[in-house]
């Protein structure tokens, strides 16, 4: 990635529907000039409190002031360690404060934290919110649940027979705070491209949305949408939790500015023979006609030669292609099947378009929190989401998913922006 890509990014956080207070936090910081970006790069976080009351906002709170701050006072030298090392401090800070008052005893929070620099996209991860990534249509989550869910899945295998899991979803195996040391998971530098899109999310969000529908959303919306169409879709399906996205997109390369090697997307198609392999058994098919037309027309033992010559030189030509072909078979198609989320461990990948599933699957859902929000007399503009509504129709009725999804996205969140509600939100 380059200095002079820009960086769309956008954050929402909720309290939910069923919370008294939201124990997630976020920050996103973007370097202020070159020598900072060179230094250290762009740096997003989300943290999700656990304790109670206070203690949980307390505990990500620190978590996300004392990450940056680490983070930014790096020399440069390996943005990998400096990562790590800053996740370490927060999680000092949460187990020092931890120590000093009864109340805070055994506060924690997560920690996701994504760091867009000059050597990649790395990440320093504790805890159960995610890191997804969405590269054209294919969404990839980029961090490892540590939770109970994962942990036994990646020691057996399969959660088959052991005991009912979805009981203790969310049940985390790592934490900042609770030890005086943890350990952080660093990922990457992976190449940033163009148009990549990132999604820094509490468990509010990924437990309600599923990858699919969060690499479409993220595909088709702009950031700030994106960020409040995902905790809206949360909301809707009972907002058990608080919500937090942070939606971040690398922007294109300016025309004067030379993509590095990592930046360049792998498009061969390896389906193709090659030029150079036809060429080889056109020139050999060639001697081997001539050497027919030799032997039966001047020199018969000068043309079994050349016969016998051109059947060698296929066979070896052939030997050849086949072990080149074996060499460079593309990888199999990883996901046939839309609908699905693949686990290739320690990550997860689906496929992410706006299909007409998708499609159909929004338009009910704003079916019916119009019917609620109609019957409850929010105070919604229904002249401008009735307009969002005719334009998703029309898309889908000529089979324009994209920008049906991106309509009936405006209508959605049309009417959850006058969701009431008794609580605070935070936006
Ligand atoms: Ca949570």
């Amino acid at each position: 990635m380059h200095w002079e890509q820009t960086v769309l990014y956008d954050a929402v956080t909720d309290i939910g529907l069923r919370r008294q207070n939201n124990e997630d936090a976020h920050c996103a910081y973007i370097c202020r000039d070159e020598a900072e970006w060179w230094r250290c790069g762009h740096l997003f976080i989300v943290a999700d409190g656990m304790g109670g009351h206070a203690v949980g906002e307390l505990a990500s709170r620190i978590a996300i002031e004392t990450v940056p701050h680490t983070f930014l006072k790096s020399s440069g030298v390996d943005p990998r360690k400096t990562l790590q090392e800053a996740v370490l401090a927060a999680n000092r800070a949460i187990n020092e404060r931890g120590t000093q008052n009864v109340d805070f005893h055994h506060m924690g929070t997560t920690c996701t934290a994504l760091a867009l620099t000059p050597h990649g996209a790395i990440v320093g991860h504790v805890g159960d919110s995610r890191l997804y990534r969405v590269r054209r249509d294919r969404v990839d989550q980029l961090t490892f649940d540590h939770s109970l869910e994962w942990e036994l899945e990646r020691q057996h295998g399969s959660l088959e027979g052991i005991f009912d899991i979805h009981l203790h979803r969310n049940v985390i195996t790592r934490s900042l705070g609770p030890e005086k040391t943890v350990e952080v998971d660093i990922e990457g530098p992976f190449p940033i491209l163009p148009g990549d899109t990132f999604l820094l999310c509490s468990d509010g969000i990924s437990n309600q949305v599923t990858d699919p529908e969060i690499g479409a959303l993220l595909r088709e919306l702009p950031p700030s949408q994106a960020a409040r169409m995902l905790v809206n879709l949360a909301n809707i399906r009972g907002g058990p939790d608080n919500s937090t996205a942070v939606v971040v997109r690398v922007g294109e390369l300016p025309a004067n500015v030379l993509p590095s090697s990592a930046e360049i997307p792998i498009e061969e198609d390896r389906s193709q023979i090659g030029w150079s392999w036809l060429i080889s058994f056109w020139s050999i098919a060639m001697c081997f006609v001539i050497g027919l037309a030799i032997q039966w027309f001047t020199d018969e033992f000068a043309g079994i030669l050349m016969v016998i010559a051109s059947m060698i030189a296929t066979a070896v030509l052939l030997i050849a292609f086949i072990h080149h072909r074996s060499k460079n078979r593309p990888a199999p198609e990883r996901d046939p099947d839309e609908s699905q989320t693949h686990h290739s461990r320690p990550h997860r990948t689906a496929v992410c378009l706006s299909t007409k599933v998708l499609l159909d699957l929004l338009m009910k859902i704003d079916a019916e929190v119009q019917r609620s929000a109609r019957e409850d007399g929010w105070k919604v503009d229904w002249e401008a989401h009735d307009v969002a509504v005719a334009a998703a129709q029309a898309a889908y009725r000529e089979k324009r998913y994209a920008k049906g999804v991106r309509e009936i996205c405006r209508s959605i969140c049309s009417i959850m922006d006058h969701l009431p509600r008794n609580g605070v939100r935070m936006s």
